[in-house]
Formats: C-alpha cells, structure tokens, sequence
C-alpha cells in the first residue's frame, strides 16, 4: 500500500480510472526547474520567456544567450514535453524595446504579446532561431505558442513565423480572449495546439483589469462563464483531434483541476509547487465524476455556486 502512494506521488496525472492528464509546470527559467523536476512534472507546459527579456535590459538578449537558457530548460525534460511561450510583452508585462504601453490608454488592450511580436518580426525571428539552436540534438518534444492570439489570421502568422523559422516544433496558441475561444476549430486549422492561459481569458471575457484589486472578484476562474469558454475550446480541440491544456491559475486548483478535465481539457500545467496536491485529488476521482463535478459547476450561480456544487458532488461519490 505504501509503495503505491509513493508511486503515486511522483507519478504521472491521471483519474482513478486511468485517463491521462499530464502534469506539466509552468517555470519563468532554469531557475524553476528544480522544483518543477522534484513535483515529478511531466514536461513544462508554460516557459514564460519575458524574465530572460526582463532582465536583459534595453535590447533583447542575443540569440546566443536565450540558446544557452533554452537549452539548460529542455535538457531538463529529455523524454518530456516543453511548452515555450514567445514573448508575451505588453500590459501587465511591459518591455522598453517592445511595448508602446506608454501611449495607449488601455494597455491590456492593445499592442501586447502576438501583436507587439509580430509589429517587430525581429524579436519573434531571434527567439525561434535561439530555440532551433538549444532545440539541435535532443529528443525533447520541443513545442512553441504564442500569447494573445484574437483569429485565424494571428494563428496563421505565427505558424507561418515558425515555418520560415524552420524550427523543429510544434506550434501552438494561447486562448486567452474569448473571439478565439469562439473559434477555437478555425484556430487549429493553423496550429497543432491550444493552451488556456485562464488568468487572460477572465479579464478579458469579464471586461475587468487583472491588475486592479477592486474588480479582482471577476478573476475568480471558477465563474460558470469562463468554464463555458473552457468547455467550448476542449470541443473544439477534440473535434479536430487535437490537444487543448489549461495553463492559467485555474489549473493549480485541484478540484478545479477535475473540474476543468471533465469539461474535456487534455493537460494542466501549473506551479510545481501544485502538482503534488492536483494530482492526489485527480487520483481520487473518476472522469465520469470530473465530468459531473463540471456540469454542475456549470449549472450553478457565481464563482462560489459553481465552486461548492463541484465540492458537493466530488466528495459526496
Ligand atoms: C494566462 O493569461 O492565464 C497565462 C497563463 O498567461 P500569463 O498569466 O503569463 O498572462
Ligand atoms: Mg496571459
């Protein structure tokens, strides 16, 4: 009994009926990777690149250098997946070289993450090239996605960006505004990929800033609407056969970790200081329970309804 515990601490995330939900870490750097190994995570689901970049001054870092910091990441998860996120710069993020946060009266708004990418090709060219360099010669499952992505058109670019690239990756994209949760089938006639990034797609499908305190209650991911968001972009990703995560903070809740697999999510990827308690919680129910829990979350009124109908049903069974 006790080897099966202890397995099962480390193991990899699944339901107690044995559907797979891998448990991946979201990591800012090297620097993170420690903890996320000692969680037992599956693979990194969200590198956010913009601490390299923070840190860097003025000028993006040379192409070497993010090689060199890429590589020691991916060298980390030789049989894993990585999920590296391009620069996400803008609102929140703000970057000298990158933003025009300065002149926009709605930074969050406006020219941030993909846009502000794409508005400076440069920048996206030299992070693909440094991740084909730190990519050469492993057998990592290298994947890249872009933050911010509203239509097709933004999926098409940074798929086209990665084509040119050459890189060996696969693409993906962030869903974080709900026109591209709407659409999420059309966004994956471009890219391989969808990840949830929760945190966004609340303030943006609640029009409330996730950085001022006095609309905070809106960010509360257990809001019915946003499980709806949720529900329709797994739809859509299982409709084409393909895979769609969650890597926002909803994912660092446990019951909410079975809540957002019973509505069809295919991964979570979280703080590794998480994964421990999300998986234990995940091996406790079934994924006929998960998906109970998520309709009558769904089904309830405000984030505290559908919190406490999903508590209700995962420790009544
Ligand atoms: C998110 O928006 O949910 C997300 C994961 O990205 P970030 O928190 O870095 O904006
Ligand atoms: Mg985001």
């Amino acid at each position: 009994r006790r080897r099966a515990a202890v397995s099962r601490a480390k193991g990899p995330g699944a339901t107690s009926d044995g559907h797979r939900v891998p448990l991946l870490a979201n990591i800012g750097g090297p620097a993170d990777v420690p903890a996320a190994v000692a969680a037992g995570a599956e693979g990194v689901g969200l590198f956010r690149t913009e601490l390299l970049f923070l840190s860097g001054g003025e000028r993006p870092p040379e192409v070497r250098e993010q090689a060199r910091v890429y590589r020691e990441v991916l060298e980390a998860f030789p049989e894993g997946r990585v999920v590296v996120r391009v620069l996400d710069a803008g609102a929140d993020k703000p970057l000298a070289f990158l933003s025009s946060g300065a002149t926009e009266p709605n930074p969050a708004l406006g020219v941030r993450g993909l846009r502000a990418l794409l508005e400076h090709p440069e920048v996206l060219q030299s992070q693909l090239a440094a991740l084909g360099e730190a990519a050469a010669g492993l057998p990592v499952h290298l994947e890249v996605m872009a933050p911010m992505v509203a239509d097709r058109a933004d999926a098409r670019a940074f798929a086209d960006a990665c084509r040119t690239a050459g890189l060996p990756a696969t693409p993906g994209v962030m869903v974080e505004i709900p026109a591209a949760a709407l659409r999420a089938r059309a966004l994956l006639q471009e890219v391989e990929f969808l990840s949830l990034g929760t945190n966004d797609l609340a303030q943006y499908a609640f029009a409330a800033d996730r950085q001022v305190g006095a609309v905070s209650r809106w960010q509360d991911p257990w809001q019915p609407a946003l499980l709806d968001l949720v529900a329709l972009t797994a739809e859509g990703a299982a409709a084409e056969g393909k895979s769609c995560g969650v890597c926002g903070e909803a994912a660092a809740d446990p019951v909410l970790a079975c809540v957002l697999t019973g509505l069809g999510v295919t991964s979570l990827s979280m703080g590794a200081a998480a994964i421990p308690q999300v998986r234990a919680t995940l091996a406790r129910h079934t994924l006929a329970q998960c998906r109970r829990a998520a309709a009558a979350a769904r089904a309830a009124e405000g984030a505290n309804g559908a919190r406490a109908a999903a508590h209700g049903v995962l420790s009544g069974e």
